[in-house]
């Protein structure tokens, strides 16, 4: 008898989630992300006891069709991506249709969505398990609640920090999120109390203010730079706001936040010798190109990419942030005795 069997459905998408979902702060990047691919201007994000109790997240993105609500929880079900073309030049956040069907795998989920035109659909999940589907009403967006995550993987569970290092998790994606889309307005709520807001009017600046305070947006620089391929633009911080973390430099590739350390290399070797040895400038910086140019495949969290060309990105970076500094690195004149 053979003793090989595939996994059902809810096995394997449990399992998947352990690479998905690691604490109540991937479940929110996950869903603001498809907030955001699906054209949200405001997502609302609302947290009980640091998500680990219940996480919502609202928006008014396009929303779904009823035909559309049952095969989004399915895995490897996009509305994202069609061919292997496709993948060369992914424009969303998302594209490997995993998310739902992993969060869903391990909470107790519910979608309330409708695309406005007609009765919206609601479905309620367990375990990855359908529990039940009905109508709801007609707003335009989705409504996706999420509770008790990891009820069913205990481990996990019993992986999970206390509340204020699993809320900072949390504030650090809206954070990010927020300088990658100034043009979304986001509010994030925790125990029924706002906790961080933006006012979606595109202004970067705004909220660089909002995150790390006035002073540091007073000491903001612009940079702008134009390569044949990459378009690098945003805001530096003048070296005197150093802070002792890497922390504080935010990349972010067609409005991703990613992780880079060779990118953050560039940076730093933009400041030159400005910042105090050891030290971290803050930025936040805009790179647009050809997706073509990005493999954004290379971990489930989408959080690592790889670039081709990718000496003259950090040229460009590096290059762009000199320039700004140039008259800062000067060595003063020295003025002729009169
Ligand atoms: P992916 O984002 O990689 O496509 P997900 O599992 O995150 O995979 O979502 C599956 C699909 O569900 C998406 O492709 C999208 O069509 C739909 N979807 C998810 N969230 C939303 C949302 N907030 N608004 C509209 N559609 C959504
Ligand atoms: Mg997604």
């Amino acid at each position: 008898m053979a003793r090989i069997q595939l996994m059902p459905d809810h096995l394997s998408n449990k399992i998947a989630a352990g690479e998905v979902v690691e604490r109540p702060a991937s479940v929110v990047k996950e869903l603001v992300e498809n907030s955001i691919d699906a054209g949200a201007t405001w997502i609302s994000v609302e947290l009980v006891e640091a998500g680990l109790q219940r996480i919502r997240i609202t928006d008014n993105g396009s929303g779904m069709e009823e035909d559309d609500c049952e095969r989004a929880f399915y895995r490897h079900a996009t509305s994202k991506i069609k061919d292997e073309n496709d993948l060369f030049h992914v424009k969303t956040l998302g594209f490997r249709g995993e998310a739902l069907a992993s969060i869903a795998a391990v909470s107790r989920m519910s979608m309330q969505t409708s695309t406005g035109e007609s009765a919206g659909t609601k479905m309620e999940l367990e375990g990855g398990k359908f529990i039940e589907k009905s109508k709801s009403d007609a707003r335009q967006g989705t409504d996706i609640i999420v509770d008790e995550l990891f009820f069913n993987t205990p481990a996990r569970l019993k992986y999970m920090k206390t509340i204020h290092t699993e809320l900072g998790h949390i504030t650090d994606v809206l954070n990010r999120m927020a300088l990658a889309h100034p043009e979304v307005k986001f509010t994030l709520t925790h125990n029924e109390k706002q906790i961080f807001h933006t006012n979606g009017r595109g202004d970067l600046r705004q909220v660089v203010a909002k995150i790390y305070g006035m002073n540091v947006a007073r000491k903001l620089v612009p940079i702008e730079a134009q390569t044949r391929d990459f378009k690098v633009t945003g805001y530096v911080a003048k070296p005197e706001v150093y802070r002792a973390s890497k922390h504080y430099m935010s990349t972010i590739i067609n409005g991703r936040y990613i992780r880079n350390i060779p990118l953050n290399k560039a940076i730093l070797e933009g400041y030159h010798t400005l910042l105090p040895i050891g030290k971290s400038p803050i930025v936040v910086l805009n790179v647009e190109m050809d997706p073509i140019l990005v493999d954004v495949n290379v971990h489930p969290s989408k959080l690592e990419v790889r670039f081709s060309k990718e000496k003259e990105l950090y040229d460009a970076v590096q290059g762009a942030i000199r320039q700004v500094f140039r008259q800062e690195t000067l060595i003063p004149a020295v003025e002729k005795p009169t």
